[in-house]
C-alpha cells in the first residue's frame, strides 16, 4: 500500500539466476553507472558491502537481495566499498534504492513452490526536488523497461487475466512447467501457470 506522497513501484517477480542476469545484461546495455549493491543479513554495519559491476556478482557475495542506488552514479555512503570494475560514483547522493529480492524455491509438505520475489522502489516525493522527482521517474521508469523487455507476463489458471503485478522469467517458466511446482506469494497465495 503506498503512503500519501511516495511514489512506490512494486512488481512481483519469478526470476532464476539466468532471468537475473537477462535483466542485468539489458539494464548494463542501456544505463552506462549500473552498479549493484550486495546485502548481507544482520544488523547494518556487521558486514562490508560493496558496489559490484554486475547482479550476478553482489547476489554471490550477499545472499538474497541487492539494491541500486538511484539516481544512477550517485554518491555512496562511506560504509560501501567498491568492487573491481566498478567505477567510483561521482554523483548526488543516493536519493532512493531500488531492491531486487530473490524469488525463493520451497519445498513444504503440500509440494514444491516458487515464492516470488520483487523488484521494488520508493521514496517521498515531498522530500525531493522536483528535478530530482522528475529523474528518479525517469529512471524507474528506465529500469522497469529492462524488467519488462526481460520477462513475460504470468498467466494462471483460473483467471482470465495476467496477473498484475507480477512478471516471470523465460527460465523460471520453464522450470515450473518441468517441475509442475506452483507459484507463490507471500507463502500464502498458490498459483499454477496456465
Ligand atoms: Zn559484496
Amino acid at each position: 500500500m503506498p503512503y500519501a506522497g511516495s511514489r512506490t513501484k512494486d512488481t512481483g517477480t519469478w526470476l532464476l539466476p539466468a532471468d537475473e542476469n537477462a535483466f542485468d545484461r539489458l539494464l548494463r546495455e542501456r544505463i552506462e553507472l549500473i552498479a549493484w549493491r550486495c546485502s548481507h543479513p544482520g544488523p547494518v554495519g556487521l558486514h562490508p558491502t560493496h558496489m559490484h559491476p554486475t547482479l550476478a556478482e553482489a547476489m554471490a557475495c550477499g545472499s538474497v537481495q541487492a539494491f541500486l542506488h538511484l539516481p544512477f552514479g550517485a554518491a555512496l555512503p562511506q560504509t560501501v566499498t567498491l568492487a573491481n570494475g566498478v567505477r567510483p560514483p561521482a554523483g548526488p547522493p543516493t536519493e532512493a534504492t531500488v531492491q531486487l529480492l530473490r524469488a525463493r524455491i520451497r519445498n513444504g509438505h503440500d509440494g514444491r513452490s516458487f515464492e516470488a520475489g520483487r523488484l521494488a522502489v520508493r521514496w517521498y516525493e515531498n522530500e525531493v526536488s522536483p528535478e530530482t522527482h522528475r529523474t528518479l521517474v525517469g529512471q524507474t521508469r528506465q529500469i522497469w523497461s529492462a524488467l519488462t523487455a526481460a520477462t513475460r507476463l504470468v498467466r494462471v489458471d483460473g483467471r482470465e487475466k495476467p496477473l498484475f503485478g507480477f512478471r516471470i522469467g523465460q527460465a523460471a517458466e520453464a522450470m515450473i512447467r518441468e517441475t509442475g511446482g506452483q507459484l507463490a506469494v507471500s507463502g500464502v497465495l498458490r498459483f499454477r501457470l496456465r
